[in-house]
């Protein structure tokens, strides 16, 4: 089979490989589509920072069943998608179902090889029926479903005023997910052409131009309170460390991004307001179930989401094109 393999920074090939042989309680799936996403950009550029080369990268993971366990609810020929994320069911985090959060977490793509390639085998628990989802629709679950994940992490209502810092594919998706609550969002980022589509196309209520001003704007938007939820999608770590000035008193402030430095903040201020701060890492089944809820309600414009597309073989030439600001990638698709 064909696979694509990332030896190095900055170089990707082409290579053939082995089918894998299904083990114990795997499936063996063909993949059809993987979203591109920033951790695979990362992992290109060599930015990302635990990872070993070479890998096959890819956790955006859409296919059709090619080999079941003989109990198996899945058959030959389903579609299907991949939850990326493998957990060991052992550790504490496992032990309260909190699968996202294990401490010997592997993601596919990431600790171990990934989807770009023809093959991959999957525990079972992992490979999920995509239902009435189209291909291209079931590889976009997973990254929609981080953004569905900090929504519910910061227990977003419609009482609430939520500010979605970050208009990248998952500060998008936590748009998505926190209008479907009913909740009202405004949208801050630098870049205005994002804004604008979040509002034209994600049913965002306002924008926020992330200025020197933007306080003083928020402060007007609200009437003086600031945010009941912020939730952070930038990876910037000096705009997650502003994040806690948009905070209203008794408000939630959740990090969806991770940075490599330190966050610090003044304590006074979070005292307070009696902020509450949550981090949140990957997503959990009922969060994929949601995207695909939320999907099948129409109210996830996968259309519009998905502004670039190729075929796997031509991977090393496109890394290159979408990497460009200016190709304007939301989300990227490649075809296996
Ligand atoms: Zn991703
Ligand atoms: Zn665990």
């Amino acid at each position: 089979m064909r696979a694509l393999i990332c030896d190095e920074p900055g170089k990707l090939s082409l290579i053939q490989r082995d089918v894998p042989v299904p083990r114990e309680g795997e499936v063996l799936v063909r993949i059809r589509r993987v979203g591109i996403c920033g951790t695979d950009f990362h992992i290109y550029q060599g930015k990302h920072p635990f990872l070993e080369y070479p890998r096959v990268m890819g956790h955006e993971l859409s296919g059709t069943v090619e080999e079941a366990p003989g109990s198996s609810r899945l058959s030959k020929g389903d579609n299907v998608y991949i939850v990326p994320y493998l957990s060991c069911g052992k550790c504490v985090a496992c032990s309260r179902g909190v699968t996202n959060a294990c401490q010997n977490i592997a993601v596919l793509g990431v600790h171990r090889d990934g989807g770009m390639s023809e093959y991959l085998c999957v525990p079972e628990q992992n490979v999920i029926s995509a239902g009435n989802a189209s291909l291209d629709e079931a590889a976009m679950i997973e990254f929609l479903a981080i953004g569905a994940h900090g929504v519910k992490r910061g227990g977003i209502t419609a009482a609430d005023r939520v500010l979605v810092v970050g208009s990248g594919p998952i500060g998008m998706s936590a748009i998505i997910f926190a209008k479907a609550r009913g909740a009202d969002v405004t949208v801050m980022d630098m870049r205005e052409d994002r804004l604008a589509f979040t509002v034209a196309s994600l049913g965002a209520d306002r924008t926020l131009v992330a200025n020197a001003d933007a306080e003083a704007e928020a402060r007007k938007i609200t009437g003086g309170d600031f945010f009941d939820v912020v939730i952070d999608a930038t990876g910037n770590a000096a705009a997650m460390q502003r994040g806690f000035g948009f905070v209203a008193h008794a408000g939630r402030y959740v990090l969806v991004s991770v940075v490599r430095q330190d966050i610090t903040f003044s304590d006074p201020e979070f005292h307070k307001r009696e902020t509450t701060l949550y981090a949140s890492r990957n997503a959990q089944p009922d969060d994929f179930a949601e995207v695909v809820k939320q999907m099948e309600a129409g109210r996830v414009p996968t259309l519009a989401l998905n502004t670039h597309r190729g075929a796997l073989a031509d991977a090393p030439q496109l890394f290159n094109d979408w990497l460009r600001p200016e190709a304007g990638v939301i989300k990227a698709i490649l075809e296996v």
